[in-house]
């Protein structure tokens, strides 16, 4: 899961620092949201998708992508051919 936020359209509101302290903060300067853990585990992923929920301005976007990290361009080739086939031997 990877946490994305469009800071434009931030209100400072707070709703997702209320809602998910442990993933959001708010700017000292100018009090729009700051991602604290933008790959938040698992732990904090429920709240991670209602504060992108309870966001009024749809800042909070919330990416699912389970399994979705690339294992490495292998081009190994296993010619592995051993499967018993339909005549096996008695
Ligand atoms: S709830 Fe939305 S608008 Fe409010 S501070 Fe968080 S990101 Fe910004």
């Amino acid at each position: 899961m990877q946490i994305r936020i469009d800071r434009t359209r931030c209100r400072g509101a707070g709703q997702c620092v209320l809602s998910a302290p442990g993933l959001f903060d708010q700017s000292e300067e100018d009090g729009l949201v700051v991602v604290l853990e933008a790959t938040p585990p698992p732990e904090l992923r429920d709240a991670a998708r209602r504060a992108a929920a309870l966001c009024p301005n749809a800042v909070i976007r919330v990416v699912e992508s389970e399994g979705a990290a690339d294992g490495g361009a292998g081009g190994d080739e296993e010619g592995g051919g051993a499967d018993g086939g339909p005549d096996a031997e008695h």
